[in-house]
């Protein structure tokens, strides 16, 4: 149960929260002795009576968060037992080591025992992930001496709330100067490459360790703004990216995060409103990607047709925006009817039309070269074998040149290639080509209907198209209709669909991405207490339906599902339609 901390957004493990002392702080934030009230290791008390005493003195503050006393050891000892929990009226912290295997009792914040000397990256991760993992999940992490301006951004990747100035500033006090790219014995730097009146101060060449402590502080504290905007803006994991570049142990525990998929996956939205950077290696494995690509081989199912035509992607998104695409479409015509387009790109592998919308296809970049590595190669390859065996087509097109082209004919894809291009000649080869393969093909379904099917099943998994587009359909506008032009779902600006309430009934019998709350009728949000279960799939941004003895509605989900029947506060709905059973 935790009372005084809520989570009020989301973007992976990385969240933005507040705590409710007596002058709430958002999260994350760096705290400090004005917050916490610590009775401090069991250690410093001539008996453990007198260390809890000491934990009791505590309790009843509700300016600050009360961390009664704990068993210190060092990372790798086992603690050989633990102290009770102090009870409080206020906010309440609580000392976890990482080796810890009793489950700890529940508090508004978990302290990560010894979390000064997780240093190896490998230790930094497990234990930071073992601690976040468990119940209930909206208690807000606390790493100890442990932040610096280098790592703030990858410690609350990883999930940490609260760090504190402490190893900032003793470094100031040994000479070591910190800045985003690194820490220095400041007597290495010949001219300090900051403009702060601490550093300003020290131009003459007076280092004062007090001035470079405070510098550090400054350093910590600039850092957390950048955070905490990158946390608003969903595009924490970028920034992530390339600040991890500052040491390799800082890459190493990213490479090593981004092991535990499920942890990540669990926790990332299904949409931003951001661009999607993919500029490295570790952006090809990140979650938006495999996503993405899954969905696209166990959920869409190509629209009923003999041709399939591959195209490449282009700079401009969505893709018939760009110029390639319009030429293509114009140099296709009516054979567009007859011919089903899927776009080969890197790193999302596989975009069929009808989901270029869709995030991350609608909104990603990547670095250009015409050169594709093994890995992307290899990525994309098996992609398409999935895909061309779940989607079997008579005549496949290939409209692409260069290597990816050599790619897809090495590897033995049986298909018309055209050679590529965008110019006059290779636009008419395009259209031979097409002209050719579609003659005699059966004539596809009406784009705007393959649409929403596409998205249906995307969104809330296979067969979900079958069922909200059952009987006589039609799509006017954005809006797609039931033969008495009921309205059942509509196209939404970043690539959804939201659905009505007669369209959250016809997907009903698939039982994905229900709600299920008490016996009332919300008003306005579903908070987490009123959710009694939720489907597991569910994720940030997801279109949910709500269901409940007195309410029946659709909202987009704020939380993950297992959030919802875990977490103690917060919304877990934002509800767009309700009315009572
Ligand atoms: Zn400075």
């Amino acid at each position: 149960m935790t009372r005084f901390f809520e989570v009020t957004n989301r973007d992976g493990p990385a969240r933005l929260g507040r705590l409710r002392l007596d002058d709430a702080i958002e999260t994350p934030a760096i705290i400090t002795k004005d917050e916490i009230a610590f009775a401090g290791p069991i250690w410093g008390f001539s008996s453990i009576e007198d260390a809890l005493k000491a934990g009791e003195s505590l309790s009843g503050k509700t300016d600050k968060i009360v961390i009664g006393p704990h068993v210190a050891v060092p990372f790798h000892i086992e603690p050989p037992f633990s102290v009770p929990a102090t009870p409080t009226d206020g906010p309440s912290g609580f000392v976890v080591h990482p080796l810890l295997r009793k489950v700890p009792p529940a508090s508004d914040v978990r302290v990560v025992g010894a979390a000064g000397s997780l240093h190896n990256p490998r230790e930094l991760v497990a234990a930071i992930l073992k601690i976040r993992r468990m119940k209930p999940p909206d208690s807000a992490l606390y790493t100890p001496a442990l932040a610096t301006p280098a790592n703030l951004a990858l410690l609350i990747y990883l999930g940490v709330d609260l760090v504190d100035g402490t190893r900032v500033v003793v470094d100031g006090l040994l000479g070591r100067y910190h800045l985003r790219d690194g820490v220095w014995p400041i007597e290495e730097l010949k001219k300090l490459p900051c403009r702060c009146s601490f550093c300003r101060a020290m131009e003459g060449g007076g280092r004062d360790p007090k001035m470079i402590a405070e510098h550090n502080l400054l350093k910590l504290e600039e850092e957390l703004l950048i955070v905490q905007e990158m946390i608003r803006a969903g595009t924490i994991r970028e920034y992530v990216e390339r600040q991890v570049r500052v040491t390799p142990e800082q890459t190493t525990a990213l490479r090593l995060l981004d092991q535990e998929h499920e942890y990540l996956e669990q926790r990332t939205p299904v949409s931003r409103r951001s661009t999607m950077y993919a500029n490295c290696a570790e952006s090809l494995t990140r979650v938006e990607v495999t996503r993405f690509a899954r969905r696209v081989l166990e959920r869409y199912r190509a629209p009923d047709g003999d041709v399939l035509l591959l195209l490449p992607c282009s700079a401009r998104k969505p893709y018939s925006t760009s110029r390639s695409h319009r030429l293509f479409a114009m140099a296709l015509g009516e054979t567009r009817r007859r011919l089903h387009e899927l776009v080969i790109t890197s790193p999302l592998a596989l975009v069929p039309r009808e989901l270029e919308e869709v995030y991350p296809a609608a909104s990603y970049d990547v670095p250009v070269t015409g050169r594709w590595d093994r890995e992307e190669r290899a990525w994309i390859l098996s992609c398409l074998d999935a895909y061309l065996e779940r989607n079997t087509r008579q005549r496949v097109v290939a409209h692409l040149e260069g290597e990816l082209r050599e790619m897809l004919e090495e590897h033995g894809i049986d298909a018309v290639y055209t050679g590529g291009g965008t110019d006059g000649d290779s636009l008419a080869r395009l259209k031979e080509a097409a002209v050719e393969a579609t003659r005699d093909a059966r004539r596809l379904e009406g784009y705007p209907i393959q649409r929403f099917r596409a998205l249906a099943d995307y969104h809330f998994g296979r067969d979900a198209s079958s069922a909200l587009l059952t009987g006589d359909v039609r799509v006017r506008g954005r809006e797609l209709q039931s033969a008495d032009r009921e309205a059942l779902a509509a196209l939404t600006p970043n690539g959804t669909i939201a659905l009505s309430i007669e369209g959250a009934k016809r997907l009903l019998s698939l039982g994905g991405y229900i709600v299920e709350i008490g016996d009332f009728l919300p008003r306005g949000d579903v908070l987490a207490p009123g959710v009694t279960d939720a489907d597991d799939q569910i994720r940030p941004g997801d279109e949910v339906i709500v269901m409940g003895e007195a309410a029946f509605g659709v909202g987009k989900a704020r939380m993950s599902g297992w959030e919802m029947v875990e977490s103690t506060r917060g919304i877990a709905v934002e509800l767009r339609h309700v009315e009572k059973t």
